[in-house]
């Protein structure tokens, strides 16, 4: 039904099923709208079935729609299968003309009234229709309104109103060269024509391409006999919420406008009041909500957000739909309405997205920062808590430039708008978050803040929005465009300059703790973590990782404190290689020969034995300090882990990624040699804080004497840099890296084995239950993985048995290069686990170089749709996911119990994990503050697909 009827009409047809108050009508359906949009025109038929349709409302109302005396008026509303709220267009009042307009007033004895329609009616009309400037008409309103001081809308006299309508009609002449319709048939068309091609608007097309909603679906248009919230004290109109939509509370919660039109609230241009105050001011009124809330609600068995009108004290519903709600809402709505027995499990699964998640595990506000910039008197102002979160960012005043800066430089940036209409949806789409000065809690920006999970602080009167210049004036204060603001989206507080935030307190969300237990009764996937750190793991297990997919090694080599022995360590490795090569071959050539050569040989393989001694102490003597570093690693993450899975990866990156950067060494080196002879030039010659920094550092290097310092130093960055040139390579992600570092430097991974092993055996004897997994990088031929298995592996067993323990271990490896995925059957053999490395398998397969990609054209690719998406955020299927899905099969084919997983950044991204659900993964890792997501989006891929273990295998 909502196909064809959109969901405003599915829902205006069932409320007049349930017998509620809904204004006569009728709905022409989207496949019109398509039809429309194809030929330009309506199809055939639709006119007669327009005028069937018309005859059936003035039956029901006693009203006829151009009637002198008894008009019947009319509202066109649009109305697609998605929700897009203020996207597309609607017009209201239809049916006023010059002659009807005074029989309005006669009949409802209010001439104020009936020419305040009218002049509504034009200027939407105007603007919907021949999409004038809506601001045009507001400045005549704006102009009358102004000659007395202080005055609003309803302080306006009939007679102001007529030259209003008078104005507004000369302003319709002149922009569309032919006069007002007078004719409501005409005016009728015209409006449905008008809605039906809002649907191809660029507002509504832009917010469809966001929120992935199909452009082929078409609009309906709902016709509806007008009710009128603005004929008196007694008459109102307002927005009502069945829970609270920003933190789930189950009350009616939302806002109404006495003696106002519907847009007035939805525009944000007057400040409303709480519903909850009308049970003291209108007690029957408020019951009669209450009642309509919860018959809804449990009808639909979702939170609705419903549109109503109140006229002359009698209450009509005009729209329910599902009511878009902030993450916290989201996930305690979807648990309360379990509990209440409203709805399954599943449903409440389906009802959270992957976003709302992430939203509710982001950095919170610091609050001591806080306290702090409440210390200083930065607290701005104070408006409405319309939508949760935090943020700070640049002021932006113009939707365009907060589209720029957001998408285009990623900057962050703070929409600032009086209030804001769909015309500004691009803009604060890119924003950080919304600040208005007008509009309540059910304002456009509250609306569409929080179901993008944004920020949002509405209505915040004491802000003196300034567009001209750019400028935001609070009392004395002035924000100027580019000022960066902090905005407190769940208490309505605005503070000048940036606040820092803190880590999200998971223990906290208990609600989202019982909707993720839900969630891994479902799920199929194991979700584990990337962790290098005990800290991490620790966190990673509290939010639920059953294992850890990738300790990435190196990471630990990076401390401050290590890498002097880290630099020691791949200084010396490429000599030890070259000399222990020299020894080698020195052997082969004494024991080959006889006499003097013997003689000769035998001199020349001492001289080498001596020189290799005194290098094997410092290489394998760093490598042994950093081995027990690394034992230490190893136990703290071991133990955190205890009773579960731990993938460590040995070392990948090239070794000169550990060294300083040659460039720099080149600079200091013709720097400290110019020094030689003068080394006050460093002096003289320091400009930036790096250079002040350096001369403190070389002075240093000699004791405090500058000049020594000069000669120590350069002599060390000589060697260096002689060093970081040897080991350049042309094209380090596919060079000396990965596995192919321990071929060539046995004695590096060895040590990695050895190190892990010592931890785990020390662990076992404590009697935890260890289980670690080898990863070997980077492997594209079976004989790497060989190699390197066997020598490794024989380290750990030499380990187990000094230790005298026996731990349960796998090796295993990484499949980060095509010619892998495709050999999987001849990898398999020599290991027990693969893991996807998405990262190095989406450039390897792509051909990218994602830090060269990223920055320089592969965002404009996506721009320009020559990509669908960012293949490094989310698995490219049919390009590197059907290598993963022949790398499964081919490798379980030999070995059927073979562990598969993903630790590149995939495996946190929604897409890709319903992915590896599909292909049959075992579990997907990813870091440890989207392992709660990564359990959603689990549940979800399974209940999507509905395939059991079992059957994926
Ligand atoms: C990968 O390539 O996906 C991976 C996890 O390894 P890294 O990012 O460390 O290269
Ligand atoms: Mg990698």
């Amino acid at each position: 039904m909502r196909d064809l009827l959109g969901g405003k009409g599915a829902g205006l047809a069932e409320m007049t099923r349930l017998g509620l108050p809904v204004p006569p009508g009728f709905t022409i359906t989207t496949k019109a709208c398509l039809a429309f949009g194809r030929k330009g025109r309506f199809p055939p038929g639709l006119a007669s079935q327009i005028a069937g349709g018309l005859e059936d409302v003035e039956r029901r109302t006693g009203k006829r729609f151009g009637d002198l005396s008894n008009p019947l008026l009319l509202s066109v509303r649009s109305g697609s299968k998605f929700s897009m709220p203020g996207m597309m267009d609607t017009v209201l009042n239809l049916g006023l003309n010059d002659e009807t307009v005074r029989g309005l007033a006669a009949l409802t004895g209010n001439g104020r009234f009936a020419w305040d329609s009218y002049r509504r009616l034009v200027a939407m009309f105007g603007r919907v229709v021949h999409d004038m400037d809506g601001h045009a008409f507001e400045r005549i309103v704006d102009a009358r309104r102004g000659l007395g001081a202080g005055r609003k809308d309803s302080d306006l006299s009939v007679d102001e109103l007529r030259e209003i309508v008078a104005e507004s009609k000369a302003l319709y002449r002149g922009t569309t060269r032919g006069e007002f319709p007078q004719s409501p048939m005409q005016q009728l068309r015209e409006a449905i024509g008008a809605v039906f091609r809002s649907w191809n608007g660029k507002r509504a097309v832009d917010y469809r391409t966001f929120h992935k909603i199909p452009h082929d679906l078409g609009t309906a248009a709902n016709v509806q006999a007008m009710v009128f919230g603005n004929l008196g004290p007694d008459s109102g109109t307002g927005v009502a919420f069945t829970r609270d939509p920003s933190t789930g509370a189950k009350t009616v919660y939302g806002e109404y406008l006495p003696n106002a039109q519907g847009e007035d609230v939805v525009a944000g241009t007057r400040n409303p009041v709480k519903i909850a105050r009308l049970r003291e001011t209108f007690p029957d009124l408020f019951e009669q909500i209450v009642r309509v809330a919860g018959l809804l609600e449990t009808h639909y068995r979702d939170l609705q957000d419903i549109e109503f009108t109140v006229e002359g004290g009698k209450l009509w519903i005009l729209q329910t739909r599902t009511g878009r709600r902030a993450a916290r809402a989201a996930v305690t709505v979807a648990v309360d309405m379990v509990r209440e027995g409203l709805i399954t499990k599943e449903e409440a699964l389906g009802r959270v997205e992957p976003g709302h998640v992430v939203q509710l595990l982001l950095p919170a506000i610091d609050e001591s920062a806080k306290r702090t910039a409440l210390r200083e008197g930065r607290l701005l102002a104070t408006g409405l808590n319309a939508s949760p979160g935090f943020a700070s960012g640049a002021v932006v005043f113009d939707p365009d430039e907060a589209e720029r800066m957001g998408r285009d430089e990623r900057k962050p940036v703070i929409l600032v708008r009086m209030e804001t209409s769909p015309d500004d949806v691009h803009g604060i789409l890119h924003s950080k978050g919304v600040l208005t000065a007008r509009g309540g809690a059910t304002s456009h920006a509250a609306v569409v803040t929080r179901g993008l999970g944004l920020p949002c602080v509405a209505g915040c009167e004491a802000l003196h929005i300034d567009y001209d210049t750019a400028e935001l004036g609070v009392g004395d204060r002035i924000v100027r465009r580019g000022d960066f603001v902090s905005i407190d989206g769940s208490t309505g507080e605005v503070f000048s300059g940036p606040i820092p935030t803190i880590d999200p307190d998971f223990d906290r969300e208990t609600d989202l703790q019982i909707l993720l237990s839900w969630a891994d009764e479902v799920r199929r996937l194991e979700v584990w973590a990337n962790a290098d750190h005990p800290r991490d793991a620790v966190r990673a297990r509290s939010f639920g990782a059953q294992g850890i997919g990738l300790c990435r090694t190196e990471h630990m080599f990076f401390e401050t404190d290590r890498l002097p022995i880290v630099h020691e360590m791949i200084l010396a490795a490429p000599v030890y290689r070259r000399l222990s090569g020299q020894v080698r071959s020195l052997r082969g050539e004494r024991d080959g020969a006889k006499g003097d050569r013997r003689a000769d040989a035998e001199r020349r393989l001492g001289d080498a034995e001596a020189q290799l001694k005194d290098l094997s102490r410092r290489y394998l003597g760093s490598l042994e300090r950093l081995g027990a570093l690394q034992r230490e690693d190893f136990i703290g993450i071991l133990r955190a882990m205890d009773g579960l899975p731990v993938i460590i990866r040995l070392i990948d990156p090239p070794l000169h990624e550990f060294l300083p950067n040659y460039e720099t060494l080149l600079a200091n080196v013709v720097k400290l040699s110019m020094a030689r002879e003068d080394p006050g030039l460093l002096v003289r010659t320091a400009r930036s804080d790096d250079d002040h920094k350096f001369v403190e550092e070389v002075e240093k290097a000699g004791g405090g004497d500058l000049a020594r310092g000069v000669d120590v130093r350069l002599a060390k960055d000589e060697l260096l840099l002689e060093a970081v040139r040897a080991m350049r390579e042309a094209n380090p992600m596919l060079g000396l890296r990965g596995c192919r570092l321990g071929i060539v430097f046995p004695e590096i991974t060895e040590m990695q084995v050895r190190a892990i092993f010592e931890a785990a055996c020390r662990l076992r004897k404590e009697g935890l239950n260890v289980q670690p997994e080898i990863m070997i990088p980077l492997v594209g031929h079976v004989n790497e993985l060989k190699v390197e298995r066997e020598a490794l592996e024989s380290v750990a067993r030499a380990v187990m048995q000094a230790e005298g323990v026996q731990v349960d271990y796998k090796f295993g490896t990484m499949i980060e290069i095509p010619r892998a995925a495709l050999t999987a059957d001849e990898i398999a053999r020599h290991a027990e686990f693969f893991s996807f490395g998405t990262n190095d398998l989406t450039q390897t397969t792509v051909g990218l170089s994602r830090d060269d990609a990223e920055p320089k054209f592969l965002l404009e690719y996506v721009q320009r749709g020559i990509l669908p998406f960012n293949p490094f955020q989310s698995i490219d299927r049919e390009g590197v996911g059907q290598l993963m899905r022949i790398c499964v099969q081919k490798g379980r084919k030999v070995r059927p119990d073979l562990e598969v997983g993903i630790c590149g950044e995939h495996g946190g991204d929604p897409d890709s994990i319903a992915f590896c659900h599909e292909i049959g993964l075992d579990y997907v890792s990813c870091s440890p503050f989207r392992v709660p997501v990564a359990r959603l989006a689990a549940a979800h891929a399974k209940l999507q697909s509905g395939i059991s273990r079992s059957e994926d295998r």
